[in-house]
């Protein structure tokens, strides 16, 4: 009954609104355990010169960590920033900050937890595996869609396997939501990271796990997405919507799972690096045999954005490569059996897989 009712933690604190960046300040005061421990901030580096570095309310020993979001996020790197901050501070920090995208959201959450947990981070990949109550942890995203805001997972590329610290102590201590901080976010990236959120609410909706608790959140989420990716509304507005989009996304799958275009995207950010927006995309335009309705808005909103996906992807790919992205995406045991129900075995085979990664 344990696995049939399972009690999860949400984000105990949320700010929401444009501006409400500038309530940080106060939100941390109240945190703080002494002027020696400071407040770590992980910022994206493409703040680097930016007015929201000013904006950071940085006082006593705090500091400012600027990380490059070119890469996903990795066991290792989260490791090297636990050492610094062990090696830098006599006292643990009073709180990590990661602003950015999916990227910093899921560093800060990792380096809260493995500041307090023995070992490296690779050791917690997979679930519940986190003993320790971790440092105050506090998420704002600068480009929405992925969820990492509301989740209770930090994805890392590790030594074997590209898997989630999935705990109830990842998910966030607080969360601030000012829609304004997305502003410069290029064109593309909005569409990849916002279609992860779009993929997030079909894969959902479709799958075998649904709920109602689920379904009330994705159903949200998607009809958000539509107005945002498919009508013609005010910028400023899309932004809003598209940051409780995804918000409502990730609530959606707290309570089931993702599935099919997740399942194979792993498997291209494991061997290609591919990231996992893009990455989602690639696999997902060629999922009309198990999600119809979706990959026909999928094209719309392509179309509407004019959105061109590379092309020959996997082209170049050795037979070996082949077979670890097919066993990396055929991992994803839980994914599958939501898309596909109990039987998913007799359903999907390496050669359809195989099949699928050829045309992408
Ligand atoms: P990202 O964090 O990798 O950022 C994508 C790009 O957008 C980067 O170049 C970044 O610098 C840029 N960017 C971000 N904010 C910007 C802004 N305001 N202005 C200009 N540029 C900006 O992208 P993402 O898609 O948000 O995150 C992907 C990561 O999220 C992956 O590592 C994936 O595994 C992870 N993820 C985690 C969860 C979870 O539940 N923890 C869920 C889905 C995805
Ligand atoms: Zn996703």
């Amino acid at each position: 009954a344990s696995q049939e009712y399972r009690n999860f933690p949400m984000v105990p604190r949320v700010v929401y609104g444009k501006g409400s960046f500038n309530t940080l300040g106060d939100i941390l005061m109240s945190k703080r355990k002494h002027s020696e421990a400071p407040m770590i901030y992980l910022v994206d580096d493409v703040f680097e010169n930016t007015d929201l570095l000013n904006r950071i309310p940085k006082i006593f020993c705090d500091q400012i960590i600027l990380i490059s979001a070119e890469d996903e996020p990795k066991t290792q790197q989260v490791d090297a920033l636990v050492s610094m901050l062990k090696e830098n501070y006599n006292e643990l920090p009073s709180g990590i900050i990661g602003i950015g995208g999916g990227t910093l959201l899921d560093l800060a959450k990792a380096v809260a937890i493995m500041l307090t947990n023995k070992g490296g981070a690779a050791e917690y990949q997979g679930w519940d595996l986190v003993k320790k109550q971790p440092i105050y942890h506090v998420g704002i995203p600068t480009i929405s869609g992925t969820g990492a805001e509301v989740s209770r997972t930090t994805v890392l590329m590790g030594p074997e396997k590209k898997l989630g610290i999935n705990s109830d102590y990842t998910t966030f201590d607080q969360v601030l939501l000012d829609p304004d901080l997305t502003v410069g976010v290029p064109k593309e990236q909005w569409f990849y990271t916002g279609m992860d959120c779009f993929i997030h609410c079909v894969e959902s909706l479709n799958g075998t796990f649904l709920n109602a608790f689920s379904k009330s959140y994705g159903e949200k989420s998607l009809e958000l997405c539509k107005e945002v990716f498919l009508e013609d509304i005010d910028e400023s507005e899309s932004r809003e919507k598209l940051m409780m989009a995804s918000w409502h996304g990730g609530m959606s799958i707290a309570y089931s799972q993702v599935g099919v275009a997740h399942a194979m995207s792993y498997g291209l950010g494991y061997v290609l690096g591919v990231k996992h927006g893009i990455g989602n995309c690639l696999v997902f335009q060629f999922l009309e045999e198990f999600y119809p309705e979706g990959v026909v808005l999928f094209n719309n909103m392509l179309k509407k954005h004019k959105i061109v996906l590379p092309k020959g992807v996997c082209s170049n790919l050795t037979e070996s490569e082949m077979d670890t992205m097919i066993t990396v995406a055929l991992g994803m045991e839980p994914l599958w059996e939501n898309a596909l129900g109990e039987n998913w075995k007799s359903i999907i085979t390496a050669q359809k897989l195989k099949a699928i990664y050829q045309k992408i």
